[in-house]
């Protein structure tokens, strides 16, 4: 099946209030230009460089969006054009995103990363230290980044229970936190969880393999 005819088809399993992040890590120009012209305009990356190349290289409205773990060293590049942030996990790096944007004269829209897998390797905050963050006085004064929700990504294993079981706790902490903030973005759900993600709450899911095929990374 060829690209786009795998994009429409996940679009249209998708509730209206869920976005799709189109994720296109290693993935060439000629390929994401197939879901650029079937109407596409939502993409993801994981790592800075990749995606200003490609910025560079493609059309100016597509929305962009960094999904990737973020060493504070490259916010320089993206703040620029950058329209989402996933992976936020630290107040030192809100504080270089912020000081970024305020540079661009832009803000920021982020997510906090809430590690919910139960591998060691996946990176983000827990619970109580994101209550913790969000609570400081420091981030009440950055006018140039904005926090509006959350983003984990569940274990990788057949379980699927287990997967919902990680998705639908990061779903009632995501409520918690909405009750007293703006909060409009819960991005959960990869190709292939991202069903259970969608029965769990998810308003964004970042979909690559199942749209363009196994990545190369050789
Ligand atoms: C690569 C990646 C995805 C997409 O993974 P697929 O399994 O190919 O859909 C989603 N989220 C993050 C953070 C990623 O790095």
């Amino acid at each position: 099946m060829s690209i786009s005819k795998k994009l429409i088809n996940i679009k249209a399993t998708l509730p209206k209030n869920v976005s799709l992040v189109a994720v296109t890590k290693t993935k060439t120009i000629n390929e994401i230009m197939e879901a650029y012209d079937s109407g596409h305009r939502l993409l993801g990356e994981n790592k800075i460089q990749e995606m200003v190349a490609k910025w560079s290289a493609l059309p100016k409205d597509i929305k962009w969006h960094m999904i990737g773990h973020i060493q504070r060293n490259k916010v320089k590049y993206m703040a620029p054009f950058v329209s989402l942030i996933h992976a936020v996990d630290s107040l030192k790096l809100i504080i270089e995103i912020n000081k970024q944007a305020l540079k661009n004269q832009r803000v920021i829209d982020c997510l906090l990363q809430i590690k919910i897998a139960s591998e060691e390797s996946k990176f983000g905050m827990s619970e109580n230290d994101a209550l913790i963050l969000l609570a400081t006085e420091d981030i009440k004064e950055l006018q140039n980044i904005r926090i509006i929700g959350l983003m984990g990504m569940a274990t990788f294993t057949n379980n699927s229970n287990q997967i919902s079981k990680e998705f639908q706790n990061l779903k009632i902490f995501y409520d918690t936190l909405k009750e007293t903030r703006h909060f409009t973005t819960l991005s959960i759900g990869m190709s292939d969880d991202y069903p259970i993600a969608l029965v769990n709450g998810s308003t964004m899911v970042r979909v690559g393999s199942a749209i363009f095929g196994n990545r190369n990374y050789s």
